[in-house]
C-alpha cells in the first residue's frame, strides 16, 4: 500500500467513514487512504479504529481515530467537527455504520428493539449527513450511504422488518438529500450490498420465534449467481472509492446494487 499526496484518485481529499473499524467501512477507509485521502475513522469500538489508523499510518497515510455512537447527536457532531478541523476541510462522507439488530416477528418485536435498529441505521445516517453539510458545502463533496438489497429489492429475509425499513428509509433520504444539496455540488448516493463477509453477525440477534413466520425460500443451486458465495469488503470498497472520486462526478441520487445478482433472484 503506497501513499502519496501527489497521486491517487482521492488525493488531498479528507474523508470521514463511520463503522470504519470493521467490514465494509474498514475496507473503504483503507482504500481511500491508499488513494491519497486523509481519513477520519469513526466507530463505537475504539480498539478497532486504532488498529485501522495504525495500518494507514504504517503505509505513510494520515488518519484520525474517533470513538462515537452515530445514533447520538452530540457524538457524531463532535466527530465531524474534529475531522474537519484536523485537516481544515471535508470532502467525502461514507455514512456506513449499521447493525442488523434483533431479527424477530413483528408481533414479538419490542418497541425498544425497533427503535435501536432505526436509531442507529436511519437516524444515525441523518445525523452523520446533517453535521457534515456545513463543511461539505465549502467546496462540494460526495456522500455515500450504505443501504442494502434488503428493503429495496429483497423482502424475504424474515425477521428483518426493522432493518429493511431502515435501509429503505436511507434510500428515500439519500434522494431527498441529493436534490437538496445539488446546488452546493454535494453528491449523495447509496450503495446496496448483498451478502458480504464481515463481522455484522456480532450485531445480529436471531430470535427463536422466527421459525413460526418463516416461509421457506429455497435456491437449490445457491442464491449468489455470479460468484457462488458472498462478496468481500474490498469489492465494496472499490465502489465506494469510485463514488467518492471525481470519476463519478455526474452521479447523484442513485442507489447502486453490489450483490452479484443476488437480489434479482429474490425479487
Ligand atoms: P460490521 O459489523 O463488520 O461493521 C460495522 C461497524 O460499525 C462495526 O465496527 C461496529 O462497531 C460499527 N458500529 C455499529 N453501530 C455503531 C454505532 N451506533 N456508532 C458507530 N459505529 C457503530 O458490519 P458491515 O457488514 O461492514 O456493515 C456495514 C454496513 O453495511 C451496515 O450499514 C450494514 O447494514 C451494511 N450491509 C452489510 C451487508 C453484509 O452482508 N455484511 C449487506 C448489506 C448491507
Amino acid at each position: 500500500m503506497a501513499h502519496s499526496n501527489a497521486v491517487g484518485r482521492v488525493r488531498d481529499k479528507v474523508a470521514l467513514v463511520t463503522g470504519a473499524g470493521s467490514g465494509i467501512g474498514r475496507a473503504a477507509a483503507l482504500r481511500l487512504a491508499e488513494e491519497g485521502a486523509k481519513v477520519a475513522l469513526v466507530d463505537l469500538k475504539a480498539d478497532r479504529v486504532s488498529e485501522v489508523k495504525g495500518r494507514i499510518e504504517k503505509a505513510g497515510g494520515e488518519a484520525l481515530a474517533l470513538e462515537a455512537d452515530i445514533s447520538k447527536a452530540a457524538d457524531i457532531e463532535s466527530a465531524v467537527r474534529d475531522a474537519a478541523s484536523r485537516w481544515g476541510r471535508l470532502d467525502i462522507v461514507f455514512a456506513n455504520a449499521g447493525i442488523n439488530g434483533v431479527l424477530t416477528p413483528i408481533e414479538t418485536m419490542t418497541p425498544e428493539e425497533w427503535s435501536t435498529t432505526l436509531d442507529i441505521n436511519l437516524k444515525g445516517t441523518f445525523l452523520t449527513v446533517k453535521y457534515a453539510i456545513p463543511s461539505l458545502k465549502e467546496k462540494g463533496g460526495s456522500i455515500i450511504i450504505t443501504s442494502s438489497i434488503n428493503g429495496n429489492r429483497v423482502f424475504s429475509n424474515f425477521g428483518m422488518s426493522a432493518y429493511s425499513t431502515s435501509k429503505a428509509g436511507q434510500v428515500a433520504f439519500m434522494q431527498m438529500a441529493a436534490l437538496e444539496l445539488a446546488q452546493f455540488r454535494i453528491r449523495v448516493n447509496a450503495i446496496c450490498p448483498g451478502a458480504i463477509t464481515t463481522h455484522i453477525d456480532q450485531n445480529t440477534h436471531r430470535e427463536p420465534e422466527l421459525e413460526a413466520i418463516t416461509i421457506p425460500v429455497e435456491f437449490p443451486k445457491g442464491d449468489q449467481p455470479l460468484e457462488r458465495g458472498p462478496g468481500k469488503p474490498d469489492q465494496v470498497a472499490d465502489l465506494v472509492l469510485f463514488l467518492a472520486s471525481d470519476e463519478s462526478n455526474h452521479i447523484t441520487g442513485t442507489p447502486i446494487y453490489i450483490d452479484g445478482a443476488e437480489s434479482l433472484l429474490h425479487g
